[in-house]
This record gives structure tokens, sequence and C-alpha cells, in this order.
């Protein structure tokens, strides 16, 4: 093959641009992004800056990784922030330590 028409095929290669058509949808979803705003919550805690004992972790939130196990870390390691902030409470009888820290 000639050099002008490896070339060619080279670039007609690596330009190739693959376009989705759409998704399989919600059946086939493996993370939904779920509706609860992060700004809405404390970061340290998960707990809703507005309403004092309640809690928002994983799926629920407003939060999603690439695959590969970041959805799964996310959930875990909101709930971990979350159940040591209930535990605290529970321990102080209050809801103000979890509501102090962001
Ligand atoms: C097919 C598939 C493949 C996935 N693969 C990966 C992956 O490879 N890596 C990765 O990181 N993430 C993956 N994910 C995403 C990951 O599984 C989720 O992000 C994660 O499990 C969310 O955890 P969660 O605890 O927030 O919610 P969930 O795991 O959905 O837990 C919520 C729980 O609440 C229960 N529940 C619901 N309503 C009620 C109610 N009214 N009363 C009591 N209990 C209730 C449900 O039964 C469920 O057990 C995948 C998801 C799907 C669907």
């Amino acid at each position: 093959m000639a050099d002008k028409a490896l070339r060619r095929l080279g670039e007609a290669l690596n330009r190739w641009e693959l376009v989705p058509s759409g998704t399989e949808g919600y059946r086939k979803a493996e993370v939904t992004l779920g509706g609860v705003d992060t700004r809405a919550l404390s970061s340290a805690t998960m707990m809703a800056r507005d309403v004092g004992n309640l809690y928002f972790i994983g799926e629920v939130v407003d939060v999603t990784g690439w695959l590969g196990g970041y959805n799964f870390q996310w959930a875990w390691a909101s709930a971990v922030a979350a159940g040591k902030a209930v535990a605290e409470n529970a321990r102080s009888g209050s809801g103000a330590a979890a509501r102090g820290a962001h």
C-alpha cells in the first residue's frame, strides 16, 4: 500500500468518532444520581443542614462515580460518616455535634 493511502487510512481511523445513540434506560442503569442535593447536607456527617438528625447517604444523594467501585466506595464512606455522627449524637444526646461540623 502506498504511503499516501496508508496515511489517509490512519487519519480516518484516528478521527473516527463514535456517537452513542442512547442509553439502555433505567432497567439497565447502574447508578441513579439520587436526588438529594449535596449542598443541603453536611459533607462531614451527611446530616441535613436544615433538619437535625436527618441523614442521607449513598446513592440517594446527588453523587455518582465512574464504574469500577467508586459508587460502592461512596456508599460505604458516606455511611461511615453518618454512622459516626449518629453514634456521637446518641452519646451526647443531641444533634448539635453533627450540625456544627461541615
Ligand atoms: C446492576 C448494577 C451493577 C453495579 N455495579 C457497580 C460496580 O461494579 N461498582 C460500583 O461501585 N457500583 C456499582 N453499582 C452501584 C452500587 O451498587 C450503588 O451505587 C450502591 O449499592 C448504592 O448503595 P446504597 O446503600 O446507597 O443503596 P442500595 O444498595 O440500593 O441500598 C438501599 C437499600 O434500601 C432498601 N430499601 C429501599 N426502600 C426501602 C424501604 N422503604 N424500607 C426499607 N428498606 C428499603 C433496598 O432494598 C436496599 O437494600 C451497580 C449498581 C447496579 C444496579
